[in-house]
Formats: C-alpha cells, sequence, structure tokens
C-alpha cells in the first residue's frame, strides 16, 4: 500500500512539472495572443507558478510529501492560488480550455490523493476545491455569449478527462488491489516461513525439553545414587564406630544385620556362625525377615546350608532366578535374587551371611556394602579376640588360669553384695597346701609348680560345677567362694574336693607326690554376719587346721578365735 502512494506521489510530481510549463506557456501565449494587456498579472501568475513548481521540487526531495497531510494541504493552497489568477488572466478560446483542464486535472490529482485519507477529509476538500473552481469558471467566462461554445467544449473536454481519469483511478485502484493481494500472499508466505521457523524453533524447544527433561531424571537419579551411598558411608561409618567400642560378638554382629536391613531393605538378611568367635563356642543363628515361614525353614536348614557352602570354599555366590530353587527355605515367597557372602578370620570360615531380595537385579550394583560390614565386623572379632586375651590375662593367674587375687576382690565384693542383697548364703573356704617348702626342697620348684597346678585344677572343677569362683589367693594359698551355699551344703563339697586333692598323685620325674591341704570354711550370714570379715574368717580357720595337725577341713567357729587368742 505504501508503495502504490509513493508512485502516485512520484507520478503525479512529473505531471506537475508538465502542468507548470502548461500554465505557463498559456499565461504567455495569453498576453502575446493579446487576450489581455494585464502584463504585471501574467508576469505575477508564470512568477507564482515557478515558485509552486520549485517548492514542488524541493518538498518532493525532502521527501516531506510522504506525509500525505502535508501533500494535499500544499496541492490544495496551490490549486485555489491558481483558479485565483486564472480570474485575472482573460484566456480566450483554446487557452481557456487548456487552463480549466489543467486546473481540472490538479482537482483530480488531489481528489485521488486525498483519498488516501478518510471519507470526511476528503469531502471536505472536494468541497474547497470545488468552490474557488465555480467562482473561477463564472468570472473566466464572464457569461459572454461569444464563449458560450467554450463552455461545450470544455464540459465535454471535462468529461473526456475525467472519463480518463477515473480509468486510471480505476486502473490504480486494481493495480492497489492486486498489489494488496501480492502484498498479503506475500505477507502469507512470510507468516508461513516464520511460522515455519516458530515451529522448527519449537521443535528444537522441545528435543531441548525432553533432552533437559532426561538430563532431570538423569540427575535424580544420580542424586538417589549419592544419597544412597551416602547412607552406605554413614552407615558404615556408624558400623565401625560401634565395632571399634563394643567387645560383644553377638550384639555387634546384630548391629550389622539391622543396618543392613535399614540401608539396603532386603527381604532377608541372615547369619550363621559356628562356634569358633563365640568365647562360650556356642553358634549364632541370626534371621531378620518380614517372611515367618521362611524364617522357620532356615533355621531348620541353616547348618547344613552353611557346612555345604563350607565346603564349597567359595567367598561369595549368587544365585538369581531358577537357581534358587535349590534352596527349599525359600518355599513360596517372591525371593528372585540371593547372595551368600563367606564369613573368614585369619583364613579359616567361621561363618556365613545370606541376604535376599525380591528384585532379580538388586545385587548388579555390587556387593561391596555387605563386604565392607563383614570386614568390619572380622576386625571386630580380632579385636574382640585380643580384648579377651588382655582381659584374661589381667584376670587370671599365669601359672595356673585361675582368678588372681585382683579380680577375686572384684567378684567377691559382687557376690558378697549380691548375698547381702537378696539375703542369700555365701560360703568361702580358704585352703593352704600343707609343708610345701618341703614339696619344693624335696622335688624341686618345677614340681611345686606342678603341684600348685593340680590344686588349682581341682579348685577351678570345683567351682564351676556349683557356680561358683575359685582363685590363687597367693603363693601356694586358693580360695572358692560358692554363692548361695551355707555351711551345711558346702562342707560336703569341700570334703569331696579335700579328698580329691589328697588322692590325686603328682607324678614328677618318675615321683609320686603326695599333697595335702589345709581348708578353712566360713559362711555367712550363718556363721558370719558381716561379708567383710568373711575371707579373713575362712583364713583363720584354715590357720586353725594348720595348728591342729593339717589336713584339716575346718568350719569357722569361736574356738577359731580363742586359738588366736
Ligand atoms: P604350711 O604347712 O604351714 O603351710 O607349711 P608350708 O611349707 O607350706 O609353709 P608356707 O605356706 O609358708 O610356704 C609357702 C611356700 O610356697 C614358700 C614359697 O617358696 C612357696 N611358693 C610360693 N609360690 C610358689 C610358686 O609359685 N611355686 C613354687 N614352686 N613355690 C612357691
Ligand atoms: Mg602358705
Ligand atoms: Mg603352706
Amino acid at each position: 500500500m505504501q508503495d502504490i502512494t509513493e508512485n502516485l506521489i512520484k507520478n503525479y510530481t512529473v505531471y506537475h512539472k508538465i502542468f507548470y510549463v502548461f500554465m505557463v506557456l498559456l499565461t504567455v501565449l495569453s498576453r502575446v495572443m493579446k487576450f489581455t494587456d494585464n502584463t504585471p498579472v501574467c508576469v505575477t501568475f508564470a512568477t507564482v507558478v515557478f515558485v509552486f513548481a520549485l517548492l514542488d521540487s524541493v518538498f518532493y526531495h525532502m521527501g516531506v510529501f510522504k506525509n500525505m497531510k502535508f501533500l494535499t494541504t500544499f496541492r490544495l493552497i496551490e490549486i485555489t492560488t491558481y483558479s485565483i489568477f486564472v480570474s485575472f488572466v482573460p484566456y480566450e478560446g483554446v487557452l481557456l480550455v487548456g487552463m480549466f483542464m489543467i486546473l481540472f486535472l490538479l482537482a483530480l490529482e488531489f481528489i485521488i490523493l486525498g483519498s488516501h485519507y478518510d471519507k470526511g477529509t476528503i469531502l471536505v476538500r472536494k468541497m474547497m476545491l470545488l468552490i474557488p473552481m465555480f467562482i473561477n469558471l463564472c468570472l473566466s467566462l464572464q457569461f459572454r455569449r461569444e464563449t458560450f461554445w467554450f463552455c461545450y467544449v470544455l464540459v465535454l473536454a471535462i468529461f473526456v478527462v475525467t472519463l480518463l481519469f477515473v480509468t486510471e483511478l480505476l486502473e490504480y485502484s486494481n493495480d492497489a488491489h492486486e498489489a494488496y493481494y501480492t502484498q498479503l500472499v506475500l505477507e502469507r508466505n512470510d507468516i508461513q516461513d516464520k511460522n515455519a521457523k516458530l515451529e522448527e524453533y519449537q521443535e528444537k524447544v522441545k528435543n531441548v525439553n525432553e533432552r533437559v527433561n532426561y538430563q532431570k531424571i538423569e540427575l535424580a537419579r544420580v542424586v538417589n545414587d549419592l544419597e544412597q551411598a551416602n547412607r552406605e558411608i554413614e552407615s558404615q561409618t556408624e558400623i565401625m564406630r560401634y565395632m571399634a567400642s563394643s567387645f560383644d560378638i553377638n550384639k555387634n554382629i546384630n548391629v550389622i544385620v539391622d543396618a543392613i536391613m535399614d540401608v539396603k531393605n532386603p527381604k532377608l538378611c541372615a547369619v550363621y556362625m559356628d562356634g569358633a568367635v563365640n568365647s562360650d563356642n556356642r553358634g549364632i543363628c541370626i534371621i531378620k525377615t518380614d517372611y515367618a515361614s521362611m524364617e522357620r525353614r532356615l533355621r531348620k536348614d541353616f547348618e547344613k546350608i552353611y557346612s555345604d557352602f563350607a565346603e564349597s570354599r567359595k567367598t561369595t555366590e549368587l544365585l538369581v532366578g531358577d537357581e534358587l530353587k535349590e534352596l527349599r527355605f525359600i518355599g513360596e515367597t517372591n525371593i528372585k535374587s540371593l547372595v551368600k557372602l563367606a564369613m573368614i578370620n585369619d583364613n579359616k570360615q567361621y561363618g556365613m551371611m545370606l541376604i535376599a531380595s525380591n528384585e532379580e537385579n538388586f545385587f548388579d550394583k555390587g556387593i561391596s556394602y555387605y563386604e565392607t560390614c563383614l570386614v568390619e565386623y572380622n576386625v571386630s572379632v580380632k579385636s574382640t579376640k585380643l580384648y579377651l586375651q588382655t582381659q584374661d590375662m589381667a584376670r587370671k593367674d599365669g601359672l595356673t588360669q585361675i582368678y588372681n587375687r585382683v579380680y577375686f576382690g572384684q567378684l567377691f565384693a559382687a557376690a558378697a553384695e549380691e548375698a547381702t542383697k537378696k539375703q542369700q548364703p555365701l560360703s568361702v573356704a580358704l585352703f593352704d597346701i600343707d609343708k610345701f617348702k618341703n614339696i619344693n626342697d624335696t622335688y624341686g620348684h618345677l614340681a611345686g609348680d606342678k603341684v600348685i597346678k593340680m590344686v588349682a585344677s581341682i579348685d577351678d572343677k570345683f567351682a564351676r560345677a556349683h557356680g561358683g569362683f575359685a582363685c590363687r589367693y597367693g603363693g601356694e594359698e586358693f580360695l572358692l567362694v560358692l554363692p548361695g551355699y551355707d555351711e551345711t551344703q558346702a562342707l560336703p563339697i569341700l570334703e569331696e574336693m579335700h579328698k580329691e586333692i589328697q588322692t590325686t598323685i603328682v607324678q614328677y620325674d618318675d615321683k609320686e607326690i603326695p599333697v595335702n591341704v589345709c581348708i578353712g570354711l566360713s559362711a555367712y550370714p550363718t556363721i558370719c554376719r558381716d561379708t567383710n570379715i568373711l575371707v579373713n574368717r575362712a583364713d583363720k580357720s584354715m590357720y586353725y587346721g594348720k595348728k591342729h595337725g593339717r589336713g584339716r577341713l575346718v568350719v569357722d567357729n569361736p574356738a577359731v578365735d580363742d586359738m588366736q587368742s
């Protein structure tokens, strides 16, 4: 649309130049042909036309005609000025017709250009143009009869010119429509291009979005893995901390099984250990699962499963899908994968761990967590063993391996406290090997040591048999404490022990060494009411026995005191 208007302006600027020339020419002719003697009017008109021509050219080149309002206003002023001047120049004949044709053409141009405005503006402009033209026409013709035929010619000319211009206008209009249509097509193509680009861009954005979404999922997975790894590390740190502070191997393995259930969430975590690591040589069996029936079956089969696995000498074994059929305990459960892990210490297998899941790929990410747990447990087993050994060394006498005097103090204090609290009897027997110096002197110290060991082992045997504890109190002095026994209950036990010591012949260098002891017995609360002096009372009774012929068993009685005094 813009191009069409620009073309119109351009064309009409060209027409104008022609019109200017014609107008000046007609005015000059009018003067030359003596239609008028008024030279100043003719010169002024020619000058005015020239000035307008000049302004027209300048404005066109300045581009101000692109402002349609300015252009039409300029044309209006121009045409009105010409119209007024034409009234003063008495054109005759062809000149008059020529002049009117020019004016008409100018007017038409004004209307065409004006049509680019709104309808109201166009009407006002038409009126403004037609009024001076009409006045001008009347003045020029001056109602002269001899010029009447000019009116005919004039009307005819106007009609022809109108036709010509209307045709041109229609053409322009068609061109305009065509151009407008072409413009629309171009715009549509442009929009289609833009749409295609937009679609392409959208596709790209979609792809990027998909990639971003995929990356988001990947990221979430990685974050999840990291969180899991973190949980595992935290759990292992916890386990390590616990193992470092606990020497209870039973509790330790329970902590590990609980941690595995918590962190890995398998359907089964079970441990079977033979008695090798347990201080009381008892096996350990832990089974954690929600399937009660599976637990029952596994408890029955576990020992066999362990011995078979130990025989296979495998450290790990993964069973998936059909491979699980060989395990009876799986039963009706939905277990799809299972791993067996050997528990080995110092190259000796002492147990196994079983972990099972309902997911077939449960162990795809590896079994290092479980292995690390077992390594930590192994460390705890080793350190527990060392700890217990050290503790044993501190508590026990090196020669006899029964408790020493220091640990006896702790044991006795606890036993005395319980007896006092529960008002239960507590018997204490103290015995000393008779004439031990002679044994040393006669058979040597090593033989003496053998005798000490024999007496200690009998002491220990009787203590274990009756829930008491034995102790080497000094060089060849021993204690037997029997909680829950009063003197009447303790006496037959001690008699039996005494007999066993007397009858046990110690062999040394093909020599038989007879051994006897003197035993003093006291009991709380029947004889002695104060546990603090119980050992002392037993000692006094033993001493009493020594004084009265040795090899005797003396029960605490007042005579013991009499002897002292
Ligand atoms: P009594 O019947 O009065 O008890 O006489 P005895 O000779 O046993 O006298 P006493 O109890 O005083 O003697 C203790 C001796 O035991 C002294 C010491 O040399 C000896 N002895 C102490 N500890 C050991 C040991 O570990 N090994 C050996 N071989 N002898 C020891
Ligand atoms: Mg002694
Ligand atoms: Mg002695």
